[in-house]
């Protein structure tokens, strides 16, 4: 597949997949339509300098958080299979080969549309959008502005995909537009990772040095995305490129809007509140800089809360210093008197916050470890160990707790790599 691109802000005419094979499409079980791609399969026509091929790092990598992700219920890409190909792919060091098998609802991303229209290929920019509303947004399809309503659909999409990343600690890492996709789903898993001690300007990627892809800002980045995107459209939303750009404005006039209101209804979930009321947001934000002066960890934090409630016991060795705080004191009864104005039961409350607040999240030290184990003994044993655990994000057994516990310094992961 050809797709072009901007790489940290800069355009590249020409990137494409130089590493994955795009077999075909096939229609599921429920009648959905899916792509199935090879990656790390070998050379192809974009491969460039490169080799085409994958070490099993990052196969492994992309396996364990894309399968997490779906059941986290975050939309994801999916991972069918991955096998090691006993080749030898010549990095730094000599490393194992592997291949991915992956399923996605569609690999166009708005690299794909930037392609054709950085070479002023109208007809093709359009023939690639009806495919698209065809395929993923049907009900667009004779309305009387099915391309504006495109770039609409797309940034809700979007937006609800983000968000969701922000409210279990995801950090994307390279969010290039050749990586976000039209369908609305998490796409490479490079340098990806979850974050742990909460802290809004959390960058992983070892090559991300300005932060650019830090945690909180994401949100600013997708909208500078969907604005690469809207540029691509511009000719099919009308003719009259004032009036396209003036169409397109609108709807990036409510980006903001939307994306709070979303943002404040995953957020206050968090906390067991479902009727979002005016105000209720700096629950929230007073929350996360109390985990952010803490120093405490972003999902167990979550998680102690409906223990909190229920004055149920948490292993105390993972219990987040938050709740010890002072912070805590003064925010706890805010949020209590706040709580007491929903619907339901006490039981109501805490099963809906353990249905939103996973206790098993993909950590960076564990998934180096089933790498780590893997790469050097051929011993897949703790990989699929986690496989398992990562099915039941919002279940909590005594006899997971090495999957729950937070890095210690000593494994501590603080920088991830791009899997190339
Ligand atoms: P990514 O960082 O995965 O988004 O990749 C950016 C671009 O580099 C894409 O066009 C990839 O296909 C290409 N690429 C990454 N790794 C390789 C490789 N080993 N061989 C060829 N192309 C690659
Ligand atoms: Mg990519």
């Amino acid at each position: 597949m050809a797709y072009a691109g901007h790489q940290f802000g800069h355009f590249v005419p020409e990137l494409g997949d130089g590493r994955a094979t795009l077999l075909g499409e096939l229609t599921d079980q429920n009648g959905v339509q899916k792509d199935i791609q090879l990656k790390g399969s070998g050379l192809t026509r974009y491969s460039r300098g490169g080799d085409g091929r994958s070490s099993l790092g990052p196969v492994i990598r992309e396996y364990l958080v894309s399968e997490a992700m779906n059941k986290l219920q975050i939309p994801t890409t999916r991972a069918l299979a991955a096998v090691s190909t006993g080749e030898t792919v010549y990095r730094e060091i000599d490393l194992p080969g592997a291949v991915l098998t992956r399923v996605a609802l569609s690999h166009v991303r708005i690299g794909t549309f930037e392609y054709f229209s950085h070479r002023q290929d109208l007809s093709a920019v359009k023939q690639l959008a009806d495919y698209c509303i065809d395929r993923l947004y049907p009900t667009l399809k004779n309305t009387d502005a099915p391309y504006l309503g495109f770039l609409e659909s797309v940034m809700d999409r979007q937006i609800r995909l983000i968000t969701k990343w922000l409210s279990v600690g995801f950090i994307h890492g390279v969010m290039n537009t050749d990586n976000c996709s039209i369908s609305g789903e998490t796409i490479d898993f490079g340098p990806c990772a979850f974050m742990e001690k909460f802290n809004p300007n959390q960058v992983f990627s070892a090559i991300d040095q300005q932060g650019r892809y830090a945690y909180s800002n994401q949100a600013k980045i997708l909208l500078w995305n969907l604005m690469r995107f809207a540029e691509t459209l511009l000719l099919l939303i009308d003719k009259n490129q004032d009036k396209a750009v003036e169409k397109a404005q609108l709807v990036f006039e409510r980006y903001w809007d939307t994306f709070t209101e979303e943002w404040s209804k995953v957020m206050l979930k968090k906390m067991g509140i479902t009727s979002v009321k005016k105000g209720d947001d700096s629950l929230v934000h007073e929350f996360l800089d109390g985990m952010t002066s803490t120093q405490s960890d972003f999902t167990l934090s979550f998680r102690y809360l409906s223990h909190q409630l229920s004055n149920t016991p948490f292993t105390e060795s993972i219990k987040p210093p938050l709740f010890t705080s002072d912070f805590f004191k003064n925010w706890e009864p805010k949020w209590k008197a706040r709580l007491a104005l929903e619907k339901g039961n006490q039981k109501n409350k805490i099963e809906l916050m353990n249905s939103v607040n996973p206790i098993v999240i993909p950590r960076n030290h564990l998934i180096e470890k089933a790498i780590q184990e893997a790469q050097t003994s051929g011993d897949y044993s703790f990989m699929k160990q986690l496989n398992k655990c990562f099915e039941t994000p919002f279940e909590y057994t005594q006899d997971s707790l090495e999957f729950i516990s937070p890095a210690t310094d000593e494994n501590e992961v603080t920088r991830t790599f791009c899997g190339t």
